[in-house]
């Protein structure tokens, strides 16, 4: 009878590894490039950590959280707290 189509496969989910997209200048130290975002999707938790420096941050997320967003999370904690001194 009918030839059944095999089901294609979905594609591949990309990789969430963009090493580039995820590493930002630190706010403390300022280095470049230095602080890398590590986004735990299933916890709805983020972590962004410099890696000269060793400030971290650690803030929550939701499935549209891109790393850029922890990044300015990050950046406004910071403003605050300096203001708050
Ligand atoms: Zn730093």
């Amino acid at each position: 009878m009918g030839r059944r189509k095999s089901k294609r496969k979905p594609p591949p989910k990309r990789k969430a590894i963009q090493p580039l997209d995820q590493q930002f200048n630190c706010p403390f130290c300022n280095h470049e490039k230095s602080c890398e975002v590590k986004m735990d999707k299933s916890r709805n938790s983020a972590r962004i950590t410099c890696r000269v420096c060793l400030e971290d941050y650690q803030t929550t997320i939701n499935f549209l959280s891109e790393p850029i967003d922890v990044y300015n999370d990050w950046v406004d904690a910071c403003e605050y707290v300096n203001k708050a001194n």
